[in-house]
């Protein structure tokens, strides 16, 4: 039978809008059979998804991932976990200090914003963020509702992205760290959306070389909204470093740009991420 994966979501507990409850309501009226929750640096949503699937026996299976934030030359770079053990608490402790930087970073941006004549900034995203692993995304509501930009797309490049004024350089763990610390949790290592980060061919390749060394098991090759050729091209670089290949909306909330489980489909002779972890 045909099935619908899309491994690489967000919920309340990192920078998504949606619970996970809704979430996985979501994915299920979009005909989505494996669904990966990857929220940044935290995995509490996933036994709440776990708990709601099972005891309403729904027709998805819910793998246990996370999106672990690294830091490579003046890069961020994203790693996704999938199949990763969410009672392992050394992961949990891991993570933990991950969120810790978190909690830094968005103070230190909350003062460059204040520099910047822009008050309150760590105290509103923080109560945007809740319990959440806070993110930029919670800076750059408040941002949005100062009218200081239109889009999200917009707060980024004028305030949060790299090198704007509220942008703090972060030391996040590096890129074998994360490889290490998903495997001890029994999970595999994905590189994120590995055409977003505004970096030349060139350095991708460097990337996804010192990602495989790493131990680094698969790359995301397709995303909802994405060029035929860059998928094409993704496929390539997967087979020619020897990567499994993912798929993966990154969903944030409903927007008219992405959805959930549409248009993942892989490029002949990728090899699926979930072999390694589907039986
Ligand atoms: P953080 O993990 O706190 O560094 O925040 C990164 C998050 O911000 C990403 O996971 C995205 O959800 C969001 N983000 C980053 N760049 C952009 C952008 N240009 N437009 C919209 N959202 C973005
Ligand atoms: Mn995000
Ligand atoms: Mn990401
Ligand atoms: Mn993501």
């Amino acid at each position: 039978m045909h099935q619908i994966y899309d491994l690489h979501s967000h919920t309340t507990h990192s920078d998504g809008n949606l619970t996970p409850i809704e979430l996985i309501d979501r994915a299920i009226e979009r005909g989505v059979n494996i669904l990966a929750i990857t929220d940044h640096d935290n995995i509490s949503a996933l036994p709440v998804g776990q708990e709601y699937v099972s005891n309403l026996q729904l027709p998805l299976t819910l793998i246990n991932g996370v999106e672990i934030s690294t830091s490579w030359t003046s890069f961020e770079i994203h790693i996704v976990g999938l199949n990763v053990d969410v009672n392992c608490e050394q992961f949990q402790q891991r993570l933990f200090t991950q969120r810790e930087k978190r909690e830094e970073r968005a103070q230190e941006i909350g003062r460059r914003l204040a520099k910047a004549g822009i008050v309150n900034g760590y105290e509103e995203a923080k109560k945007l963020a809740g319990d959440a692993a806070i993110s930029r995304t919670h800076f750059a509501k408040y941002l949005i509702q100062l009218g200081h930009a239109k889009s999200m797309q917009g707060v980024f490049k004028k305030y949060l992205g790299r090198g704007k004024t509220g942008y703090v350089p972060s030391q996040w763990i590096d890129i074998a760290t994360a490889v290490q610390w998903i495997h001890d949790a029994g999970g595999v290592a994905v590189v994120a959306h590995p055409a977003r980060y505004d970096m030349t061919a060139k350095w991708l390749r460097r990337l996804l070389i010192e990602f495989k060394n790493a131990g680094g098991d698969g790359m995301e090759v397709s995303q909802p909204q994405q060029a035929l050729s860059e998928r094409q091209q993704m496929a390539i670089y997967a087979k020619e470093y020897g990567l499994y290949a993912s798929v993966g909306s990154d969903f944030h909330y409903p927007s008219p740009w992405t959805e959930l489980g549409r248009n993942l489909y892989l490029p002949k002779g990728c090899e699926p991420i979930w072999t390694l972890f589907q039986h």
